[in-house]
Parts: C-alpha cells; structure tokens; sequence
C-alpha cells in the first residue's frame, strides 16, 4: 500500500462521501487545458470535508496543493505526484448581509459579482469577468481595470496547516500585487467576507458590460489559456514588451503568444506543458536580451521544476 493508498483510505473512513479521485487528469481542471494526472485529489462539498482532508493528511505528513477553478496553473505533462483539494464546485455557499458578502472560496467571481449586482451592491464590478474562485482571487490579490481583490475585502477565513480554522482581517493577510499571505501554498482558504457598497444596479450592470465587452474585444477568450503570463515588471507592461521584441504570434507546437494580446499565451489545440514553458523562455530570453527586462511568471505552476517536465522557472 502506498501513501496515496493509505491517506485515501483514512480519508474515506473519516469522510464516506468525499469525492476522492486517484490519477485524475489534471487537464480537466486547468484553463489552459493541460497537464497529467494528480495521485489523488479530494473535492470537498462543504468546509467541514475541506477540514478533515487537510487534518488527516498533515497528519500523515502530506502537504495538500490547493485548487480553485485552476485558471492561473501551469501543469506539467507528467502530473503531479501529490495530494491536490479542489473547492470549486463543493465550497458554494454566498450570503448577503447589508452591504457584506460572505462567501465560500469556491465560489466563482463571476457569480459573486452577480450576487452583488442582484443584491445592489457595488464594488466587484472589476471582477465579474476574472475566471476563477474567490479562494484563487484572494490568494493572488486578482485584479482587473483599477480593482483589486484588496479593495473590498474584509477578512479571510482559511486552515491552517495542521487543519484549525483562522480568521484573519484582509489587512494583515499580506495582500500585495498578485500575492498573498496564501501565495506559499500554506493554508488553505474555506472563505471571506467582503465590504461593498449600495449601489445602483443599473450602473452597476452597466460597468460589467463594459469591462466584459473590454475583455472580449482584446483578450483571445477564445482559446485555452491562464490570463496574463507574466507579472507586470515595474514601470512596463508585459505585452507591449513582448510585441516590441517581435514575440506576438511566436508558436512553439501548440502554444502560441497570442495574435489577439502578446500577454497571453493560449493553447491553439494540443499544446502540451512543454510546448508552453518552451515558449515562455524563448520569451523572456528575448525581452531579457532586447529590454533588460526579466520577466516574471504570474501564472503558478505546478510537478515543473528540477526533476519535474526538466525545466526550472523559479
Ligand atoms: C481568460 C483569463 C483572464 C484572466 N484575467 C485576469 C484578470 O483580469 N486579473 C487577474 O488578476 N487574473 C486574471 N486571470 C487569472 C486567474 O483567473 C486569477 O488569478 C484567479 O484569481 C485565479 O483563481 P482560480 O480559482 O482559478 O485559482 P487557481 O488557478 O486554481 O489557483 C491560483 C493560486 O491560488 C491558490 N489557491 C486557489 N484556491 C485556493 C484556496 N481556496 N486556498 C488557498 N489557495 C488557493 C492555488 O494554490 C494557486 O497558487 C485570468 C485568467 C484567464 C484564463
């Protein structure tokens, strides 16, 4: 019996109805549409499976690798031989009181901006159109058009390592560009509260469908891909440096910088992992060498590195 053998079956003795999944292809779950297979990987449907799944694996001395809508990974073709807890789709639950949203950290942005707007309320206009979970959101800090994940948040629930809940006032979470106190993988967010605003729902639709029409008009919605690559470096933006070095439409196998905005890298069909971190390097070589600037991923990756797909991004 080996770990993942011994660590699915404490987990279903204490928790029958957790969904478990051994060798469950990661693909499935990421944006860009790739990535191998996970060893096991639970899907928690509420806070209290989400606790005992960390709980018995830190006691087991395994460190889960957490899962949103899995819009900002990069996984590698081999999988990763790990424990991975997802919450979209499980962790669901919104509530509205006054002017505070409380949600679960699998709930999707784009259904808490609509709650807000149902609800009228403004402040997540931003939001509406980011592709992933509130969990994801907060442990990235993600933002869009002038917004940010900072800006209307009010606490944050999460576990701790060894699996007790914590809660946190957004304030001394660490939130900074596209990171967090969550950004090392530590702690494991059940959900958060956010302080929004009345507001008046026409314009606050109006605001969505004009950020959305933003997004469709430049970014390639189109096809496969995790957002922006890369962080914007300090007094630059990532895409403009990209096309300024000749980089727009660059293909290796699958993977392409996008035609549409040199930000993304999108999946054209059947990329694998190794097409797009071939491509990311020849990326950063180029704006390193042309620019001198080094460009930083903000997509986060996961089974790459040293003895991973054979390539080191850190
Ligand atoms: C088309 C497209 C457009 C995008 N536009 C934007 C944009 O405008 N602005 C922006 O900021 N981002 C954007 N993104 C990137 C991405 O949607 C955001 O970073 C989003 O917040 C990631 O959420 P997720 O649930 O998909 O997280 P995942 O990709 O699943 O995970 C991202 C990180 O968060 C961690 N994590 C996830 N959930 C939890 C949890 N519950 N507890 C602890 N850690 C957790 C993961 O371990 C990982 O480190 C875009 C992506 C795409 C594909």
């Amino acid at each position: 019996m080996d770990r993942w053998d011994t660590l699915e079956k404490q987990l279903h003795q204490s928790c029958p109805a957790l969904d478990l999944r051994r060798e469950e292809p990661l693909f499935r779950h990421t944006s860009f549409r790739v990535g191998g297979p996970a060893a096991l990987m639970a899907l928690p449907a509420s806070r209290e499976e989400a606790a005992a799944a960390v709980r018995i694996a830190a006691e087991l001395g395994v460190t889960p690798v957490y899962l949103g809508n899995g819009s900002n990974l990069l996984v590698s073709d081999e999988g990763y031989d790990g424990f991975l807890i997802k919450t979209f789709g499980g962790l669901n639950d919104i509530s509205v009181d006054g002017a505070a949203m409380t949600a679960d950290s699998g709930v999707l942005l784009s259904r808490l901006a609509a709650a807000a707007l149902e609800a009228g309320l403004t402040g997540l206009e931003f939001a509406h159109g980011i592709p992933g979970t509130l969990g994801g959101a907060v442990t990235m800090n993600a933002g869009a058009y002038g917004g940010e994940m900072v800006q209307v948040l009010a606490s944050v629930t999460f576990l701790d390592e060894a699996g007790r809940v914590e809660t946190l006032p957004a304030s001394d979470c660490g939130l900074g560009y596209r990171r967090s106190m969550f950004s090392d993988g530590k702690r494991l967010i059940l959900g958060a509260e956010l302080a929004l605003a009345p507001g008046d729902p026409a314009a606050i639709r109006a605001r969505m469908e004009e950020l959305g029409e933003k997004r469709r008009s430049r970014q390639p919605l189109e096809l496969p891909s995790a957002g922006s690559t890369f962080k914007r470096p300090e007094g630059h933006f990532a895409a403009a440096l990209i096309e300024q070095c000749g980089c727009k439409g660059l293909r290796v196998g699958g993977a392409q910088v996008s035609e549409k905005h040199a930000g993304f890298v999108v999946n054209t069909g059947g990329a694998t992992c190794r097409d797009i971190l071939a491509l990311i390097e020849q990326v950063r070589a180029r704006v390193l060498e042309q620019t001198g600037v080094a460009l930083e991923l903000e997509v986060k990756t996961l089974g790459i590195g040293k003895g991973g797909a054979g390539w080191n991004l850190s």
